[in-house]
């Protein structure tokens, strides 16, 4: 199972309201958290009333049994390279014990000799004699290094595909309208729901894989 905690927000215009924040992602449980972690959704909160968002820089678990992929991402890319080494030397204590590889590259290696990719990798070998199904553990900084690796992952139809629902009504039960057929959509195709809210303009956003999104829009478009 995935795992989270609410948090309660309060927003600098005077909204108080609740936001969920990852601390493991399981896409076997919850595919359409994949989407989020693509498109940049995952673990930002939106005020309900003026639409401000704000990122939670916590890091967290990313495991993608399907695809054996198996992450720890520290969403902060521009923390210190001593406070990278700290972290790395953590994970590989703690997964040597229970047997887990550990992969981390170099970034900065690998942007000055670029056409070389993987130069800059470096793996610490499970221990003899403890033997696991497990992947190995990938460490990385940056959400755009996570977002590289799932989609490297994912399959052409597998990847992201999102969709728009927008309107300019300013009425709220026009809004709510609009964000329950979004949710009715998202709960039975396993998408993601994200909400942007602008001063004359209210979109609700779809995440999910190409498949999905498409077979969605093609329920939207009115047969003739
Ligand atoms: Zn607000």
């Amino acid at each position: 199972m995935s795992h989270s905690t609410k948090y309660v927000i309060t927003c600098p215009c005077g909204m108080v309201f609740h936001s969920r924040v990852y601390e493991y992602v399981n896409t076997r449980q919850d595919p359409q958290l994949r989407y989020a972690v693509l498109a940049g959704s995952l673990n930002v909160s939106t005020c309900p009333n003026c639409g401000r968002r704000a990122m939670h820089v916590r890091p967290f678990i990313y495991s993608d049994p399907e695809h054996s992929l198996l992450v720890y991402v520290d969403p902060s890319s521009d923390i210190s390279e001593e406070a990278q080494w700290l972290t790395l030397e953590k994970l590989r204590a703690v997964h040597q014990e229970v047997g887990i590889e550990v992969n981390y590259r170099f970034p900065h290696e690998e942007k000055t000799r670029s056409g070389e990719r993987g130069r800059g990798v470096i793996t610490y070998e499970r221990q003899q004699g403890k033997e696991t199904s497990a992947p190995p553990l990938h460490v990385v900084f940056g959400l755009d290094q996570l977002q590289e690796l799932i989609n490297a992952s994912l399959r052409q139809q597998e990847r992201l595909g999102r969709l728009a629902l927008r309107t300019h009504s300013q009425r709220e039960a026009e809004r709510g309208q609009l964000l329950d057929i979004a949710r009715k959509f998202a709960s039975e195709m396993q998408c993601q729901v994200d909400v942007e809210i602008l001063p004359a303009e209210y979109t609700v956003w779809l995440y999910g894989s190409r498949r999905q999104i498409g077979a969605i829009m093609r329920e939207l478009t009115p047969q003739g």
